[in-house]
């Protein structure tokens, strides 16, 4: 055999790099279902699901290329277990001249097949990722004698490189970013009619799936029922085309607003998609860009969505590749509690918890401010372990592959790296929950309150979380008005504060009454 070619579970692209020079009659496709990535973390169900239905999918359509896919199934007998055990066998068996792979999404996946490779003595070719609109190369040079990094500065460069929303020279409508136009709740009259997504009914091979990942991961959490996610390309144009037609000329204005039992609002949902490679970014950006252009979208909205994508999708991956392997490691503010149990099951008095967690739990799916403001946020002011937090997040979303959930979590919600993601942390009060959604008025604790029995809990750990960092972030400009609220606080009343935040902890990170 001449190549033996790679493809990952998120590398699904029917323009893959690793294709380019493929020659059927002599090279073969490698896949493989290994039930390490689904447990090494703990997997919802319906992630499982998805990858393997989506790479049983894409076998089919290599197949129909005139590929020969040496494809092994989780439950194959003999299974190793490993993607490096299952290619070990293969390589022993076919000796290939060479393996090709595009690069991997997560350090460990490509340090242990790197590894196999280097064991047996084969000939490894490791090809850039065309997938992205920059190569973890551009971002090093973006970053190359910067004293800090910002994401608007690079969003701005990926504007002008890839003539995205430019009117000649310019951004489109004078301003770089229409953030302040994006921020708004729904008020007291709520969302209104949402459009739904788009249903992507199940097939034979992912109702197959489904049951083998009920069989095989019963204690996992999450539930199936509801399985909704594109496993193949049509699919998933399908779920982009409902987006930007339905629901993007809605997304900006409420783009960080959360409804109680309003799980998706108008939200894209196809960062799953896009992670495993069905849609590529360029054609997500020019559908949204279009839409604009042809007077179907307002500008603050299109550029709002395209900035998470250029943007925000690109810089988090430019980070997690300048700064692995040791940036999982990083734990800047010396957080060491455990994850309360209720993360797992979402039993909890705190009704903007109960909801975030209880529709994760159910789609694999809660929108931006419910992952940063409500389950990051809460992790982030108890002061839980953040690798503890990283391992739910890269283990509870279908859209979680660690190259963006790591820097999103690490970096973004927990303050863990050191302000490389973020200049500041994302702490607030159970006010900013109440601002943004109606979760508030269907609990019994009142954010307004610090302390008592009716507390709210973020607002108890929002004042505790600035007494314990108070000498940490000093030096931030960006907290001195946070910074000086607190210094008006008498220290009978900061005691007060510390001692219910000590109750909540020795409670597991549950309230007490
Ligand atoms: P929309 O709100 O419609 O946004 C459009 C697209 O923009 C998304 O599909 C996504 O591809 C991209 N995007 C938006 N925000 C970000 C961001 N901060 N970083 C990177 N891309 C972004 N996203 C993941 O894809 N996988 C993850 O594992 C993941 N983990 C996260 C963990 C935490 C703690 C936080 C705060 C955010 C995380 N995000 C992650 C980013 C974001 O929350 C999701 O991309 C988004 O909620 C997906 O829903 P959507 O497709 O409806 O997105
Ligand atoms: Fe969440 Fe506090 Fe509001 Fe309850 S009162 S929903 S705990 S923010």
């Amino acid at each position: 055999m001449r190549h033996l070619i790679v493809i990952l579970g998120d590398q699904l692209d029917h323009e893959s790099p690793a294709l380019t020079d493929a020659d059927p009659k002599q090279d073969r496709i490698w896949m493989a279902e290994a039930s390490e990535e689904s447990t090494h973390v703990p997997s919802h169900k319906q992630r499982i699901a998805l990858f393997l239905s989506a790479m049983r999918h894409h076998r089919e359509w290599l197949e129909k290329q005139g590929y020969h896919v040496d494809y092994t199934q989780l439950d194959a007998p003999d299974h190793s277990g490993t993607l490096s055990g299952e290619l070990t066998k293969t390589i022993e068996k076919h000796c290939p001249a060479k393996v090709i792979m595009v690069e991997p999404g997560e350090w460990r996946v490509r340090k242990s097949l790197e590894g196999c490779c280097a064991r047996l003595g084969t000939d490894l070719e490791i090809r850039t990722d065309t997938h992205f609109l920059s190569t973890v190369d551009d971002f090093r040079k973006h970053a190359e004698g910067r004293k800090s990094l910002r994401m608007e500065y690079f969003y701005r460069e990926m504007r002008k490189r890839h003539g995205v929303l430019m009117d000649g020279n310019q951004p489109e409508g004078g301003d770089w970013n229409y953030d302040k136009e994006n921020r708004k709740s729904f008020g007291k009259a709520g969302p209104g009619e949402i459009p739904t997504p788009t249903e992507s009914r199940p097939d034979t091979i992912t109702e197959e799936v489904v049951e083998l990942v009920k069989k095989t991961f019963p204690d996992h959490p999450g539930s199936l029922e509801s399985f909704n996610w594109p496993v193949t390309r049509r699919s998933a144009l399908a779920q982009l085309r409902s987006f930007i037609e339905e629901r993007l000329p809605n997304f900006g204005d409420h783009q960080d607003a959360m409804w109680t039992d309003e799980p998706f609002l108008n939200h894209s949902l196809i960062s799953s998609s896009l992670n495993l490679k069905l849609l590529h970014p360029r054609e997500v950006i020019e559908a949204a860009e279009s839409a604009y252009r042809d007077g179907k979208t307002p500008l603050a909205a299109t550029e709002g969505f395209i900035r998470q994508i250029l943007g925000w999708r690109e810089y988090v991956r430019g980070i997690y590749w300048l700064h692995m392997p040791d940036y999982i490691e990083r734990n800047a503010l010396d957080a060491g509690e455990s994850l309360p149990d209720f993360y797992w099951d979402g039993n909890t008095e705190m009704n903007c918890l109960r909801q975030a967690i209880g529709q994760t739990l159910e789609h694999g799916y809660a929108h931006h401010i419910q992952r940063l403001m409500v389950t990051g946020l809460y992790a982030m002011l108890l002061g839980v372990d953040p690798r503890k937090v990283h391992e739910w997040y890269l283990c509870i979303y279908v859209d979680a592959v660690e190259w963006v959930e790591l820097p999103n979590t690490l970096g973004m919600s927990q303050f863990a790296d050191g302000a490389a993601m973020a200049s500041k942390p994302y702490c607030a009060t159970g006010k900013y929950i109440q601002r943004m959604s109606n979760y508030c008025s269907g609990c019994r604790f009142d954010p307004a309150k610090r302390t008592g029995d009716d507390a709210c809990p973020f607002t108890t750990l929002y004042w505790d979380f600035l007494i314990r960092n108070e000498s940490r972030l000093q030096g931030n400009q960006r907290m001195t008005m946070q910074l000086r609220n607190l210094e008006r606080i008498d220290s009978e009343t900061k005691e007060e504060i510390s001692d219910a935040a000590d109750r909540i902890r020795k409670n597991g990170g549950c309230p007490t009454s």
